[in-house]
């Protein structure tokens, strides 16, 4: 291995790479546009520590190799740099897969544009309930390159397409990908490159596939991995899949019941499919199907997906700021009907036409904000001219008070507010979770709500 190592980046994952390089002694570089406590830390361990807006190339002059975060696109000017140079350029989940040590526990990789982190953690679930000791990592949970030599038998982790681009060696026993839909266009440079990051999650040779998914199929074409697929519809021999309203299993002589389609939560269709390409994962390492049924009868959803914050009036408040692009979106409109739609941000290249003229009839009005607010008031008006819409052009988290206002007055009993915004939040917010404590806070604020359902936890 390298010695002379730039992190750029110093957020929790790339300050983790820091600090777990520094302890082995190696000399690092951490690059970051804005200062933090955390890089203080990391120049007190050590590190030469360099903040500015701009990148200067000079900083890549006594380098080996380069740490980069999920920030810096391939377009980037230290990518660009780095590249032009010759230095080995790698994501943090690349950088943990080479301080594996020996018996470090082996990956089962998830990736997909939308339900990465609802399957790890259901994944999680069903490895802990057959008895081995694991964890969902990626982006949550403890950085990847503490827990890649931690105490557990096997990881669950979420790869996103950045991460996977910037990967070589990191090979995931098995590796799921769940759905293919544009996002992140703008970083990657086109929807097929995009696509073509994913399949680095099949490097190991074992393939878990959405056989509903054509994007995903189309991918599973071209690989050399052994494929195992789940559907939602009845499956072959040899799938996962939905049978008389049971998930199954059917990759042995007979299809083996997991638990019923009604018992997986969140609600919804694609959380059965995010069900079904987790319990294949655990299936291959050899987790019974009665553990994987218990796993997800007992699952807790993670916050911000389909949440319904408050109940009032006949009016359900639904959270579901995870819906950072129109795929997302589209399962949540899916699930509601009628809807007051509250929706803008950062769209990242991404077409919304298909998403509001499929929804529009099922709109009762729409509130829009964040950065992108007028491409979304454009399709609606193209899709549904008569549909009442308020763009709200506020720029900070305080216009989550008037979106809340103005989505009360279109809303009648019955109706579902959702939140959903099929677009990034950066714009505005710190993040997605930011994004929908303010609206939850707004709800709770709003004249007309009362206290939160008995059930705030309630998704669909
Ligand atoms: P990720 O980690 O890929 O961002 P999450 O599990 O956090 O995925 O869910 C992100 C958003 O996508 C949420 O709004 C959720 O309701 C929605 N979602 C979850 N699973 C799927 C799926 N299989 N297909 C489409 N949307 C999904």
């Amino acid at each position: 291995m390298a010695d002379r190592f730039l992190v750029a980046g110093a957020r929790v994952a790339g300050a983790a790479c820091a600090e777990a390089l520094l302890m082995r002694g190696k000399t690092v570089t951490v690059y970051d546009r804005d200062d933090s406590e955390r890089i203080a830390a990391l120049a007190a361990l050590g590190a030469r520590t360099v903040v500015a807006d701009g990148f200067d190339t000079a900083l890549l002059d006594d380098v080996e190799e380069v740490v980069l975060s999920p920030g810096f696109p391939p377009h980037h000017p230290i990518a660009v740099a780095a590249r032009e140079r010759g230095l080995d350029t790698y994501s943090e989940p690349e950088l943990a897969w080479r301080l594996r040590g020996p018996g470090a526990p082996p990956w089962l990789a998830v990736t997909g544009t939308n339900g990465k982190t609802t399957t790890v953690t259901m994944l999680a679930a069903m490895l802990r309930a057959g008895g081995l000791r694991s964890a969902a990592l990626g982006n949550i949970g403890e950085p990847l390159v503490h827990a890649a030599n931690g105490p557990y038998d096997v990881l669950a982790v979420e790869l996103s397409s950045y991460q996977l681009h910037w990967s070589a060696e990191l090979t995931p026993a098995a590796g799921a990908i769940i759905n293919l839909a544009p996002d992140h266009l703008d970083w990657h440079g086109g929807f097929d490159a995009y696509a073509e990051a994913k399949t680095a999650v099949w490097r190991g040779g074992a393939a878990v596939v959405n056989l509903d998914d054509t994007a995903v199929t189309a991918l599973a074409k071209n690989t050399n991995a052994e494929t195992t697929g789940f559907t939602l519809d009845e499956p072959a021999p040899g799938q996962f899949g939905v049978a008389l309203g049971f998930l199954v299993d059917y990759t042995g002589g007979e299809p083996v019941r997991i638990c019923s389609a009604d018992e997986v939560h969140p609600p919804g269709a694609h959380n059965v499919a995010n069900a079904l390409a987790a319990a294949a994962l655990a299936r291959g390492v050899g987790v019974s199907c009665e553990d994987i049924g218990r796993a997800l009868r007992e699952y807790t959803p993670e916050p911000h997906r389909n949440a319904t914050v408050a109940e009032t009036g006949g009016i359900r408040w639904v959270d579901d700021s995870k819906a950072t692009n129109p795929h997302a979106a589209a399962a949540a409109l899916a699930a509601y009907d009628p809807i007051v739609w509250i929706a803008g941000g950062q769209l990242k290249g991404v077409d919304v036409g298909d998403l509001v003229a499929r929804f529009a009839p099922r709109m009762r009005g729409a509130v829009l904000l964040g950065q992108d607010r007028a491409l979304i008031a454009d399709a609606l008006a193209r899709h549904a001219p008569d549909l009442p819409v308020t763009v709200l052009d506020g720029d900070d988290d305080a216009v989550m008070t008037d979106v809340v206002a103005h989505a009360a007055a279109y809303a009648s009993p019955g109706d579902t507010v959702l939140l959903s915004p099929a677009a990034g939040s950066y714009d505005m917010f710190q993040n997605y979770a930011h994004r929908g404590d303010a609206f939850a806070a707004a709800v709770e604020r709003h004249p007309s709500a009362a206290a939160p359902s008995e059930e705030p936890s309630e998704t669909s």
